[in-house]
């Protein structure tokens, strides 16, 4: 089966979870199994002109000469939903080469090559997003792989976009994970509630984040990362950056 790819760009900075500000270089898939009141990527959700299917060995080729040429070691495969696909050949052959793979995913599915990330985050949707509620899903896996999991030192993120009170009561059903011996972190993004503004976005998100962090600091959460997009602040709405 192909990978239908909406986007490679960079390298650039990863903008949020636990490698933020990591020199990478990002796959964005076609398709998503969601539909996301607020989704900031509506644009992979369907093939478009710049949208390319790609065989496990063009992708292989593609990911290792631009990795190379860039001198970077990072690579993200994000969506869409990247779980739509199986990468393990593209994985397992870039291990070999030194390449690191992060997976960023809603928590629907959780094909096997997960297991073979660096890097899993899970981005559960909260209620303002209109979508399913995943949280036996992913509180199913992660206990069935636990082992394997804490075996391979897996870093695990759950991260979380935050618009409003429902969507912060939502993200605090998932505080007890930072218990677990495994390596989970618990992270709060802001939502960005305009994905359509132009230009500099940054003082909106910013107010937006201090908002959060005032909304955290007065809750019983303990382990938790509060962090904005750091794309957004640099970029704004910018698609491929
Ligand atoms: S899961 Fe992600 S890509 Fe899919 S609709 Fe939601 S925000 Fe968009």
């Amino acid at each position: 089966m192909s990978i239908n790819v909406t986007e490679i760009f960079g390298p650039t900075i990863q903008g949020e979870g636990p490698k933020a500000g990591i020199k990478t270089i990002f796959v964005r898939v076609v398709g998503c199994d969601f539909k996301c009141s607020w989704c900031d990527s509506k644009f992979a959700w369907a093939e478009s002109e710049n949208s390319r299917k790609y065989s496990d060995e063009e992708l292989i080729d593609e990911l290792r000469t631009l990795c190379n040429n860039t001198n970077t070691r990072n690579v993200v495969l994000t969506g869409g939903n990247p779980c739509l696909y199986n990468f393990s050949n593209v994985i397992s052959k870039l291990k070999d080469d030194d390449i690191s793979f992060d997976v960023e995913t809603q928590g629907s599915k959780f094909p096997a090559w997960l297991l073979m990330c660096n890097t899993i985050v899970i981005s559960p949707k909260a209620p303002s997003s209109h979508q399913p509620n995943v949280f036996e899903n992913i509180c199913n896996w992660l206990s069935k792989n636990y082992n394997t999991l804490l075996k391979n030192k897996t870093n695990i993120a759950i991260k979380i976009p935050v618009f409003n009170n429902e969507d912060f009561e939502f993200a605090r059903t998932y505080h007890f994970l930072t218990q677990s011996n495994l390596n989970i972190k618990l992270y709060l993004s802001v939502g960005n509630d305009n994905v359509d503004e132009k230009g500099d976005i940054a003082e909106r998100i910013l107010r937006n984040y201090k908002t959060l962090i005032e909304k955290v600091m007065q809750s019983d959460m303990k382990y938790v990362y509060i962090l904005p997009q750091i794309h957004t602040l640099v970029w704004g709405n910018k698609q491929g950056v």
